[in-house]
């Protein structure tokens, strides 16, 4: 007895060896029918035994290419025919393929075999590529995700990449960027003012250069990126000063597991995540050992490690004796990410020595994700190559809505039915060059998913770019979105809660309801609405946006909010090392209310404490305060936290933080080390944040619990906060699929404006 069944396949299935994986399934249970890509997915006919068809469909998800995602399948029973084979029905060009576009994917490895194996003829080829790894998403220009819609279509394939392309048993087949050294793209090193460089050897002689401690500029997948030698002071000092990039972290890359080891401290799950085909950049706890110079990631006890994801990589490193490059995002402080040949040379002069270019076009620019673990659980801190644009999958259909997201490091986000398309990471919308990339991503977003919104989500600070933006598209419904229900509405819909939560929205800025910058939040929220339960309460912010980069200003408030004027008397350290009239000018400032907005940032709390303690009284990268703070908790502390203030205003809970800033104080004029400061202030943290839980569940009845906002990229106080959480019994929810910052804004803004909308 012979039965046939028709299978509606939906994900990521073209483009990734689907095809030829099914077509062997098919054989190998011994089963007719026809695989083919229509305008609703993949459909698959299967025809045989009814036990070979049962196995079949049990094998199919299970067996899958690496990286197939299949989302849906929908099984029917159809009538029997006369096929006695299996098929794979070639593709019809006119209708739209409704698959996704496959991320960004590090070289497997198979490839990897090939490319060091003399006898293979795409040996050395910086190019080489199959169905299971390369470029996807960065060189596709629209859709159907075929050759002649990415930027491998000006190389016609040579007889040889076309026969692998076009047999379904062939590890290339439907490979749309298959390639070799006779028909595909080719390496040029050009020098800094973009002149041909190389003989014919442009690889090793950018070896060479970077073994002679010049700084490269190298075409990747996604972008430029500006490499040195990670061992080589001088070199390090030269990038640093060249791109205007004082202290924040540099990433290095690794020629291998073992070299990530001797750096930094890896677990099982690290090494896991390492390896992941994504490729993603690690931050790891760093040895003290080793010889990568702590110019790397100064004051750092965190290294951002990555490992080789394209061919060209793996050959720099083969041909060099080089163990580890500093590789970071090629483009001056806070611009995007440069892309195209000449826009590297006009952009990076001044910068880059030589550049390692290329002929096959980038078509969308895509920064290096960046992640971390926090309790066993990975978190996103920048969630770009490797993940874009594979979806967020959502509890239901929603109606379709963009979100045109926040300010720093945004990301966009386009919902379609229960799909929530993240873009990649945009980066700060603070100039013409981002504001730039912003609405390409937005085009090209909605573009490869053939979607048009009628609902566009935006932040309430009317100076965002973004903002502006959404309120200049006149043809759509625009919905304002509160930025932390927006974090809260991110981590419910990743989460796949409903109903209401108590949600803990912690940061550094975001505009208010009431025109004030908010930042410390706890909020009782739904998709639709919110109440904002309790806060931080409010300290002046003398100097406004200025005070961010200089938070001994804070620490000024903070203490005047304490002390009064007294504070000029506190025999502490830290007002000693501030020249008085610039203390007695922000006090003015705030007595006077002059240009010192309220704000009940936790991100400035942060800075308060760090400044007051000497930690850093001035800072050059977003966050550089706090996360100095966190790194010098001392744990032999643990257990002691500072008692912060709960009082009750107009129903709304507000934290006091003066007790806090007092007992600082005493515990500074007795001597205590910073470590001590950080690690009892951040367990007095928890602790106020426990009691606000426990309240607002008497309150509302409420069990579940919702943590977001860049302040939990801290693990000791996410970890912390967690964990006590789930001791008193509440459900707790956290990120992992897209950041706890800002670059997941986007989602919560869209699930809220869909909501509205329906
Ligand atoms: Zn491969
Ligand atoms: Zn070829
Ligand atoms: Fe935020």
């Amino acid at each position: 007895m012979q039965v046939r069944r028709c299978i509606h396949v939906s994900g990521i299935v073209q483009g990734v060896g689907f095809r030829p994986y099914v077509y062997r399934l098919a054989a190998e249970q011994h089963l007719a029918g026809q695989i083919a890509n229509t305008t609703a997915g993949v459909v698959i006919e299967v025809q045989g035994s009814p036990e070979s068809v049962d196995d079949f469909l049990l094998r199919l998800p299970k067996e899958a290419p690496p990286l197939a995602l299949i989302t849906d399948l929908r099984i029917l029973e159809i009538e029997i025919n006369g096929d006695s084979e299996f098929r794979i029905l070639p593709s019809e060009k006119s209708e739209a393929v409704r698959t996704l576009i496959p991320p960004d994917i590090a070289t497997c490895e198979d490839c990897l075999r090939e490319l060091f194996d003399p006898a293979d003829r795409r040996y050395l080829y910086p190019f080489i590529n199959c169905t299971n790894c390369g470029p996807r998403f960065t060189i596709v220009r629209s859709i159907p995700y075929d050759r002649p819609q990415t930027s491998m279509a000006v190389f016609p394939m040579c007889p040889r990449c076309r026969a692998e392309y076009e047999d379904p048993l062939n590890r290339r087949f439907h490979a749309q960027p298959n390639a070799c050294w006779d028909c595909g793209p080719q390496l040029e090193l050009w020098d800094e003012f973009g002149l041909r460089a190389s003989g014919n050897d442009p690889l090793g002689e950018a070896a060479a250069q970077l073994h002679a401690g010049s700084i490269v500029a190298i075409k990747g997948l996604g972008g430029f990126h500006l490499a040195v030698d990670a061992t080589n002071i001088a070199a390090i000092q030269r990038l640093r000063e060249h791109k205007h990039r004082v202290e924040k972290p540099f990433a290095v890359m690794v020629q291998n597991l073992e070299t990530a080891e001797r750096l930094c401290e890896l677990d099982v799950g690290d090494r896991e995540l390492l390896m992941r085909p994504e490729r993603p950049i690690v931050l790891l706890p760093r040895k003290d050992l080793g010889d990568i110079p702590a110019e790397v990631a100064p004051f750092n006890k965190f290294l951002g490690i990555f490992l080789p994801y394209t061919p060209l990589h793996h050959l720099l490193f083969a041909r060099n004796s080089l163990q580890a490059l500093v590789m970071t995002s090629g483009n001056l402080s806070e611009e995007p990410i440069a892309i195209d040949n000449s826009e590297a040379v006009t952009r990076l002069a001044g910068i880059a020595d030589y550049f390692l270019v290329h002929n096959r076009e980038i078509l969308r620019r895509c920064d290096d994700s960046v992640v971390r673990r926090i309790g066993g659980r990975v978190r996103q801190l920048r969630r770009s190559r490797g993940l874009v644009p594979v979806p967020v999958f959502l509890k239901e259909k929603l109606p379709t809505a963009l979100a045109a997201g926040g300010e720093l490091k945004s990301t966009i986000c386009v919902l379609k039915g229960n799909e929530a398309f993240l873009s990649q990471h945009i980066g700060d919308l603070e100039n013409v060059e981002a504001y730039k990339f912003f609405e390409e991503a937005v085009q090209h977003l909605q573009n490869i998913l053939e979607v048009g919104p009628s609902t566009v989500a935006y932040d309430l600070h009317p100076d965002y770019l973004s903002t502006r933006w959404a309120l200049g598209q006149r043809e759509l419904k625009t919905v304002g979105v509160q930025h932390h229900h927006a974090h809260i509405a991110s981590c419910m819909a990743e989460n796949h809660l409903g109903g209401r939560v108590i949600g803990f929205a912690l940061d550094g800025t975001g505009y208010g309801t009431d025109g004030h910058i908010w930042g410390g939040e706890v909020l009782v929220a739904d998709y639709l609405n919110f109440e904002r339960a309790a806060h931080l309460a409010y300290v002046p912010l003398p100097g406004g946006a200025a005070a961010i980069c200089e938070p001994w200003r804070v620490a000024v408030s903070y203490l005047s909010s304490a002390f009064g004027l007294d504070l000029l008397k506190l025999p502490i350290p830290f007002l000693q090392q501030i020249p008085q009239p610039r203390i007695l000018t922000v006090l003015q400032m705030i007595e006077r209310k002059v240009n010192s907005p309220p704000t009940s940032s936790c991100g400035r709390l942060f800075d308060a404490v760090a400044a007051l303690v000497n930690i850093r009284h001035e800072v050059n990268y977003e966050a550089q305060a706090a996360i100095e703070l966190e790194m010098c908790r001392d744990e032999a502390f643990a257990g002691q936290p500072y008692t912060l203030g709960i009082s009750e205003e107009n129903g709304v809970l507000q934290i006091d933080s003066r007790p806090l800033f007092r007992a600082i104080v005493e515990d500074l004029l007795r001597g205590a080390t910073a470590g001590k400061v950080s690690q009892r202030f951040h367990d007095g943290l928890v602790e106020v944040l426990l009691r606000i839980a426990e309240i607002l569940r008497k309150h509302t009845s409420l069990n579940t619990v919702c943590l977001s906002g860049g302040t939990f990229q801290n693990a000791y106080l996410a970890m912390q906060f967690e964990q006590r959480l789930r001791e008193i019994r509440f459900d707790v929810f956290t990120h992992s699929q897209v950041p706890a910052g800002d670059g997941g804004l986007s989602l919560g803004q869209a699930v809220v404006a869909a909501h509205r909308a329906r």
